[in-house]
């Protein structure tokens, strides 16, 4: 496996990582996942503004940025992916001795870590749908960065994992928030809500598409919290993400959705998304 490193591509096992880097000490750094369709890096331009977004948020300065896109294609080209490609980006604030809890006062050179993998479609979820579980939001009050500090979120998906979920849903103060890499999405009367851009969430590329969808395709939608005890007034929900695209969920915890019926609004956002990912 080849992968992006230091300026330079690399084979896994020609990788150096101080252990002074500030990603491997502090969990200083974001990153970035995007996917292809037809070879093509799907919604290139919105992942990339939300990489710089979240650089400039924790006052990462990179400036070699412009050729990633370049780099990426090289990349995939270079590890001869068959199908799809799932691509990711991480960028940490680099290396410092000492280490030290504030940036460090000499600049540092940031770190830039690319790897690209076979992406494997996860069709039978798509069409089935899947379960999640509610767990409560234990991650700080910056969720609209994508930084690499997922700890409250490798907990929870493992807890997902052990009672056969694909992923758990946060609630914060009795609001649900987000999964834990994906958005969630309820429907009530033909209207589709999801929590509004905030603190509390990423704003997920593939949320931004569906929302484009509605508004295109005339369905109503609100960016609303949907708070936890009123779950049981909606009758369809789904999770977005890259990799996850528009997931139906027809079970929240104990409680089976619909008897396990994927819903109208749900199916028809996933055809139109289907047509624009096989057009792309
Ligand atoms: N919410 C969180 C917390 C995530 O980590 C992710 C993706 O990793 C998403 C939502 C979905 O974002 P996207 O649709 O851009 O993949």
């Amino acid at each position: 496996m080849i992968c992006f490193f230091d300026g330079k591509f690399l084979e896994v096992s020609e990788i150096n990582l101080s252990p002074f880097d500030r990603g491997f000490l502090f969990a200083d750094g974001v990153y970035e996942s995007i996917r292809t369709y037809n070879g093509k890096l799907f919604r290139y331009e919105d992942h990339f503004n939300r990489l710089k977004r979240s650089l400039k948020e924790i006052k990462i300065d990179f400036e070699n940025l412009n050729s990633l896109e370049n780099i990426i294609y090289e990349l995939i080209k270079k590890n001869e992916i068959k199908g799809e490609a799932i691509v990711y980006i991480q960028i940490t604030r680099g290396s410092a001795i000492p280490r030290t809890h504030h940036f460090p006062t000499e600049q540092t050179s940031p770190t830039l870590f690319i790897s690209v993998n076979e992406l494997v479609e996860n069709i039978k979820e798509r069409e089935n749908g899947v379960k999640v579980i509610l767990q409560e939001d234990i991650r700080w009050i910056r969720c609209d960065i994508k930084s690499i500090s997922l700890l409250p979120v490798v907990l929870a998906n493992q807890k997902a994992k052990e009672e056969n979920a694909v992923d758990a849903i946060f609630v914060r103060d009795g609001l649900i928030t987000e999964g834990t890499h994906t958005n969630f999405f309820a429907v009530k009367d033909e209207t589709v809500y999801t929590a509004p851009k905030s603190r509390m969430i990423l704003e997920g590329i593939t949320r931004k598409v569906v929302l484009e969808f509605c508004q295109k395709f005339k369905v109503d939608y609100r960016e609303e919290f949907i708070n936890k005890d009123d779950l049981k007034s909606f009758n369809e929900f789904f999770i977005t993400s890259t990799t996850k695209e528009i997931t139906p969920v027809i079970t929240i915890d104990y409680w089976t959705i619909n008897k396990g019926e994927i819903g109208k609004i749900t199916k028809s956002l996933q055809s139109v998304f289907k047509k624009v990912a096989e057009d792309y």
